[in-house]
């Protein structure tokens, strides 16, 4: 149909009073085929008479048209400016709760072309619904995972979040780096450490490929997952520039809807980022504050400790000790045996240590072969009991090289708050350091409290 004005309506008013008035013009000459005299139908008043009617006959037509349809019409535009509205609210708050299914959907109640258009319509409203809701689980779960940047922390609240949204009934997440393959989170999973094991978790890792596990045909993986026969379980690797990082496992007593599937698939690479991410921040953590040979603190992380621990013992009005120790002769043993038997050496004279030590208790590498140990709540007493405990500890510690065995003794000084001349934490140190060069001097292998 050719267009005629710029609007539909003006063209229908045109077409259907054109239509009118050229019946009411054919009407009179029609009607002498039916036999009536020319003198009473080739009249004007007849010819007036006929063309009013069409003419109201097209009008009233129009006007019926634009009732029916117009309502209809104008029913969708309202209901498509709403959803333009609440769309556009939605996009930057996540807020969909001004388009309820009454405020936004349209009543499908004719099987013609309106009840196609509302049907279609309100899928379109329906899809967008659920995109938005999407989206908003997107931006929650990357706002939780940007609220965090340890490891533990990141792993537990991601878990607990993709649980939440998928509905799942238990879960874990493991973490691949540096080639250990652990357990970083897990909630109702039955030793969850096995899962580094299971041969589906360690295919997906190894082929990144996302796999689905129904019963029955894998009931006994399902046991190994979950405390519960699980009938569903979804094995997510999680992999950051081609490295793999980690694996999400989710397990449900029912199965796995799809749609929760899809959600996990989209936010596979921000999960991946930020374990990433939490395992690099760990690792600067690491060089920054752990010696590489000995795996004690270093001296730089072991002063801010002190530091801190320092203060705390004021406020708390408790003890601290600080223990200095130096591997007697180790110069020695670098001479007869070599640098690689030193550097064994003094990771074992480290790992003597840290087996004596109490957890709390800060093992740092001062320097050298120089330690020293922070004895939280530990009074000169205390510190001088576990001191000797040391003492005997390296001692009986011996390194095999080749048909030799080498072995140290330490000499060990204490200095102890609160305590005489001690007003900050360098008092302790300085006195620490004398008591050490005063066990040097009485013969070494010993014990000196300030
Ligand atoms: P003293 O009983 O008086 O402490 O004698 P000493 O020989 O232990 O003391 P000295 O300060 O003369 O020598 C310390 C030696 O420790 C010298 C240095 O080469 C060695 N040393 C320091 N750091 C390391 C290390 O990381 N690895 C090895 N193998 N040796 C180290
Ligand atoms: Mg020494
Ligand atoms: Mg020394």
């Amino acid at each position: 149909m050719p267009r005629l004005t710029s609007s539909a309506f003006r063209d229908l008013a045109i077409w259907m009073i054109g239509l009118g008035l050229m019946i009411g013009f054919i009407f009179p000459p029609f009607t002498l085929v039916l036999g009536l005299p020319a003198s009473s139908v080739l009249t004007v008043p007849f010819f007036v008479a006929c063309l009013t009617a069409g003419l109201m006959v097209g009008g009233i037509n129009y006007a019926l048209a634009r009732f029916v349809v117009g309502s209809r019409v104008r029913q969708l535009a309202a209901r498509m400016e709403k959803v333009r509205t609440a769309l556009q609210t939605a996009t930057y708050s996540g807020d969909w709760s001004t388009c309820t299914p009454e405020q936004c959907l349209i009543d499908v109640d004719s099987t013609d072309e309106f009840g196609d258009s509302a049907s279609s319509f309100n899928e379109l409203v329906l899809a967008l619904s659920s995109s938005n809701q999407v989206e908003e689980h997107v931006r929650a779960l990357s706002a939780t995972l940007s609220a965090h940047l340890e490891l533990g922390a990141t792993s537990q609240h991601a878990l607990r979040h993709l649980m939440e949204l998928t509905g799942v009934s238990a879960g874990a997440l493991l973490i691949e780096s540096d080639g250990t393959f652990s357990v970083a989170a897990s909630v109702a999973v039955d030793h969850p450490e096995r899962l580094t094991l299971a041969s589906p978790i360690l295919e997906s890792l190894r082929s990144d490929a996302v796999v689905r596990l129904e019963a029955p045909a894998d009931i006994a993986i399902d046991a190994a997952v979950a405390l519960f026969p699980a009938r569903s379980v979804l094995v997510v690797p999680l992999a950051f520039k081609s490295v793999p990082v980690g694996v999400l496992v989710l397990a449900h007593t029912s199965v796995i809807e799809t749609d929760s599937e899809r959600l996990v698939r989209l936010v596979r690479p921000i999960l991946s980022v930020a374990l990433n991410n939490a395992l690099a921040h760990e690792r600067i953590q690491r060089l920054a504050t752990i010696d590489g040979l000995t795996g004690t603190y270093n001296r730089r992380f072991g002063l801010t400790r002190l530091r801190e621990e320092y203060k705390r013992a004021i406020r708390a009005e408790m003890p601290l000790s600080v223990a200095m120790f130096d591997i007697d002769h180790f110069k020695a043993v670098n001479d007869t045996y070599g640098h690689v038997v030193g550097d064994r050496v003094l990771t074992a004279v480290a790992g003597a240590a840290r087996r004596i030590l109490r957890e709390g208790d800060v093992l740092i590498r001062y320097g050298g072969e120089e330690f020293m140990i922070l004895l939280v709540g530990a009074s000169a007493e205390d510190g001088a009991t576990i001191s000797e405990r040391l003492r005997r500890s390296v001692a009986e510690t011996i390194v095999i090289d080749g048909d030799q065995k080498v072995g140290v003794t330490v000499s060990i000084g204490i200095a102890a708050m609160p305590g005489d001349d001690i007003d900050s934490e360098q008092d302790l140190i300085e006195q620490a350091d004398a008591a050490l060069y005063a066990a040097k001097d009485r013969g070494r292998d010993r014990v000196v409290v300030a």
